[in-house]
C-alpha cells in the first residue's frame, strides 16, 4: 500500500477516534450550554497557572499543593469516603488530581522527574475524573480539621471547580440561577419586586394572626443600622424562620430594613467561581450602599453568610460589617433585650451545625444559645461543632436534582445516623441548603423528626 494512502487511513482513524471521543463525552448535569470542547488541556493548565499567581491563593496553594503526607487521616474524617469506601472519594485522591498537574507543569522536579515525584501530564480522562470527583465532595472541610499538615482539601476542590469553570463546566443549576440573579429579574427564584413586597405584607398579617402582635417588615428605610437580607427562597419555603426573625428584631428594638431593589443573599459563586461570587456580592453591597445602612445582617443561611463575611474585604466595592442574624439574636438574649419562655416548646430539639457557619466561620455557640433559651430540652448531635457531619448536600449539591440519589443514599447517610441516635423530635438547621437536604433525608428515610429553622422557635417562645 502506498505511503500516502496509509497516512490518510491513519489520519481518518485518528479523526474517527476524536469524533467518537467527542460524541461519547457527556456532562450529565455539569455542563453549561457551551462546554469548551477544543484545547481543554491547554485552557485548564493555563488557568491553573493564573490561579497560582493570584495573591489570594498563592501562599495557600503553595502549601496545599506541595504538602501531603499521604497519611489518609482525612479519609477517616470524610463522611462520603466513610460511606462509600471508594478511591474516588478519598480526599487526598481528589487533591492529587490537581497536585499532579501542578507538579508536571509548574515545578522543576515534576518537569524533569515526572511520575517519580507524582507529576503527570494532564489527559482528557483526568479532566473527566475531576468533573466527577470535584462535584462529589461537599466542600464541608471536616477533613481539613484533622489534617496534620494543615491541608484544606475543600479549598482545593473549590479551585478545581473554578478551573473546570474555565472550560464552562459547572452544574446547569448554578449557572442558570446565578445568571438570573445577576441579570433580568435579579434573584434566583424569579420573584418580581411586587410579589416580594406582597410577601412581606403577607408575613406581617400572618404574625398578627398567629401571635396577636403587630410586627413590621420595614423596607427601603434609608440610614437604618442594619440591612437584613436572606436567601429569597426563604420567603417561599421558610416563612416561620423569617417571621421569628422579624419578631426578634422588633422586640429587641433593632433599627433595620429590607431592601426591595436586591433581596437575595444566595451566592452560588462560592461553590465554583470567583467572578460570580464577586458580582453577586457587589449587587448586595450596592443595595446596602443605596440604603446608606451601617451594617449588613444576613439571614440564618450558612453559605450566604460565608460569601458575604469572607469576600467583602476581598472583592467588595463597598465595605460593610457583616453579621449573621443568629449572632445578633443571641447577643440580644444575653443583653436581656429579648425574653424567651422555653416552657412553650416542650419537645426535644437538636441543632445541626452547617459547615459554612461552623467550620467555615466558627459560629457554633450563638445558635445553641438561642435554641437553649427557647426550648425545654436540648440535645446535641454527636459529634457536633467542628466535628459535625455535613448534611450531605453541601457545596451546592443540594440544588442539583440529578444528585438526589447520591445525596440520599451516600452523602447524607452519616447525617441520618446522627439524627436517629439523637432521639430528637425537631432538628433546627439554620442554613437554607441544609434545611432542604435534611427535609429530603427525613422524607426519604422516614425519620420521625421535623426540620425547622432556629428563629422558628421564637414564634411561640418570644415574650413581647
Ligand atoms: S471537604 Fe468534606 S466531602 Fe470533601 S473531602 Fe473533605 S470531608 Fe470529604
Ligand atoms: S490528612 Fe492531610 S496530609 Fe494526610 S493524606 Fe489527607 S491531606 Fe494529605
Amino acid at each position: 500500500m502506498p505511503q500516502t494512502v496509509k497516512k490518510e487511513e491513519a489520519n481518518m482513524e485518528k479523526n474517527n477516534k476524536q469524533t467518537e471521543k467527542k460524541q461519547k463525552r457527556s456532562y450529565p448535569f455539569y455542563a453549561v450550554e457551551n462546554p469548551v470542547e477544543e484545547n481543554r488541556i491547554h485552557v485548564f493548565v493555563e488557568t491553573l497557572g493564573a490561579v497560582l499567581k493570584d495573591e489570594k491563593y498563592k501562599l495557600l496553594l503553595d502549601l496545599y499543593l506541595n504538602t501531603c503526607a499521604s497519611c489518609n487521616s482525612c479519609a477517616e474524617q470524610c463522611h462520603l469516603y466513610q460511606t462509600t469506601h471508594e478511591e474516588k472519594d478519598l480526599p487526598a485522591y481528589r487533591s492529587n488530581l490537581l497536585r499532579s498537574v501542578y507538579r508536571k507543569y509548574y515545578t522543576t522536579s515534576g518537569k524533569v522527574l515526572g511520575r517519580f515525584v507524582g507529576a503527570k501530564a494532564l489527559e482528557e480522562s483526568d479532566i473527566d475524573a475531576m468533573i466527577e470527583s470535584f462535584y462529589r465532595c461537599t466542600m464541608c472541610r471536616r477533613c481539613a480539621v484533622e489534617c496534620p499538615m494543615g491541608v484544606d482539601n475543600a479549598l482545593l476542590t473549590r479551585i478545581g471547580r473554578c478551573l473546570l469553570g474555565a472550560l464552562n463546566i459547572a452544574p446547569k443549576n448554578f449557572t442558570l440561577s446565578s445568571t438570573q440573579e445577576l441579570t433580568g429579574i435579579g434573584n434566583t427564584s424569579g420573584i418580581p419586586k411586587e410579589a416580594f413586597i406582597d410577601t412581606l405584607d403577607f408575613l406581617q398579617d400572618e404574625i398578627k394572626d398567629m401571635t396577636g402582635h403587630a410586627v413590621e417588615f420595614p423596607r427601603d428605610k434609608v440610614g437604618a443600622e442594619y440591612m437584613f437580607i436572606a436567601p429569597v427562597s426563604d420567603y417561599i419555603m421558610e416563612a416561620d424562620t423569617l417571621m421569628g426573625t422579624a419578631m426578634a428584631l422588633q422586640a429587641a428594638g433593632a433599627d433595620w430594613t429590607i431592601g426591595t431593589s436586591f433581596y437575595d443573599a444566595i451566592n452560588y459563586g462560592l461553590f465554583y467561581s470567583d467572578g460570580i461570587t464577586s458580582d453577586i456580592l457587589n449587587k448586595l453591597l450596592a443595595e446596602a450602599e443605596r440604603l446608606k445602612v451601617k451594617k449588613i445582617l444576613i439571614g440564618e443561611c450558612g453559605h450566604a453568610t460565608k460569601a458575604a463575611k469572607l469576600f467583602t474585604d476581598v472583592f467588595g466595592k463597598y465595605k460593610f460589617p457583616v453579621r449573621n442574624i443568629m449572632e445578633y439574636t443571641a447577643e440580644a438574649i444575653e443583653q436581656g433585650k429579648l425574653k424567651l419562655n422555653p416552657k412553650v416548646n416542650t419537645e426535644t430539639v437538636t441543632y445541626h451545625d452547617p459547615c459554612n457557619l461552623g467550620r467555615g466561620l466558627g459560629i457554633y455557640e450563638p445558635p445553641r444559645d438561642i435554641v437553649k433559651a427557647a426550648v425545654m430540652h436540648f440535645v446535641d448531635l454527636q459529634p457536633n461543632r467542628e466535628k459535625n457531619y455535613c448534611c450531605g448536600g453541601g457545596g451546592g449539591s443540594v440544588t442539583v436534582q440529578d444528585l438526589h440519589d447520591f445525596r440520599m443514599n451516600l452523602a447524607g447517610i452519616k447525617k441520618v445516623e446522627q439524627i436517629k441516635a439523637s432521639g430528637a423530635k425537631y432538628i433546627a438547621a439554620p442554613c437554607a441548603n441544609c434545611k432542604k437536604q435534611l427535609k429530603e433525608l427525613v422524607e426519604y428515610h422516614k425519620l420521625p423528626v421535623t426540620v425547622i429553622g432556629v428563629h422558628d422557635l421564637l414564634i411561640k417562645s418570644l415574650v413581647f
